[in-house]
């Protein structure tokens, strides 16, 4: 193994190892899916994680997305999840390249989504973001709004409704959030019993997240490091 790929395991093994402890102090064993977040890093990474037994990845921006899993050998290995802000301009791209979406919070971009995803044997699978914060500035619907964005996605036949995503407000306590986020995806399982997910939880807060029944962790920093962003 190269020095970086060393790197690599070591952070992955820690994390695997918190998302255990804290899977067994909620006293949960079901299954729990871990996303490692890839945006700022390169393909070669990304390699190196399939090579160590990840299956899922995350990606916030639609440009370094495309670029960069167009250079990754084992793409074929890998369900690229998109977990970004996303522009409705964008959202065509996003639609033919993710197998994920978890930052749906608004109906243009259902529409849009759902006119580029043509293939209904292969529907796109989609989160709806909920804002756990009255400043909304890292996106998501208002907890009043998600309903009716649940049932415009399950209404639609290239898009298949899978449930919920949040961030945790900035600076603030988690444990509030993220059982707030649990309520929300209670009221929606009545009306649509296959939207299970709940995504949340990231290097700070994965903790937190699986105590209120997250199914989706988005880690990014505790496995690969931090590094500037390059723009
Ligand atoms: C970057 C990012 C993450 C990962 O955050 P880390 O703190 O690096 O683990 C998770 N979710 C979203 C939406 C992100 O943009």
């Amino acid at each position: 193994m190269t020095e970086r790929a060393t790197e690599i395991a070591t952070g992955l093994a820690q994390v695997r190892q918190r998302i255990v402890a804290a899977m067994t102090a909620a006293g949960r064993d079901d299954p729990v899916t871990l996303v490692v977040v890839t945006k700022h890093f390169p393909a070669a990474d990304v390699d190196a994680l399939a090579a160590l037994g990840v299956t899922d990845v995350g990606e916030n921006k639609e440009q370094e997305a495309r670029e960069k899993y167009a250079a990754v050998a084992r793409r074929a290995d890998l369900r690229l999840h998109f977990i970004g802000q996303l522009q409705s301009n964008k959202a065509a791209s996003v639609a033919r390249l993710a197998d994920v979406v978890h930052s749906v919070d608004r109906v243009k971009l259902v529409r849009t989504l759902a006119r580029h995803r043509d293939d209904p044997s292969d529907p796109l699978d989609v989160l709806v973001q909920v804002s756990l914060d009255d400043r909304a500035d890292r996106g998501g619907a208002a907890p009043a709004a998600v309903p009716a964005l649940c049932d415009e996605v399950a209404a639609s036949t290239t898009l298949r409704l899978r449930g919920l995503m949040a961030v945790a407000p900035r600076g603030g306590d988690p444990d509030p959030a993220f059982a707030r986020l649990r309520e929300v995806s209670d009221g929606i399982r009545a009306a649509h019993p296959d939207a299970t997910w709940i995504s949340a939880g990231m290097s700070g807060d994965l903790e937190a997240a699986i105590r209120h029944g997250a199914t989706h962790l988005r880690v990014g920093t505790a496995i690969l490091g931090t590094r500037l962003s390059l723009g």
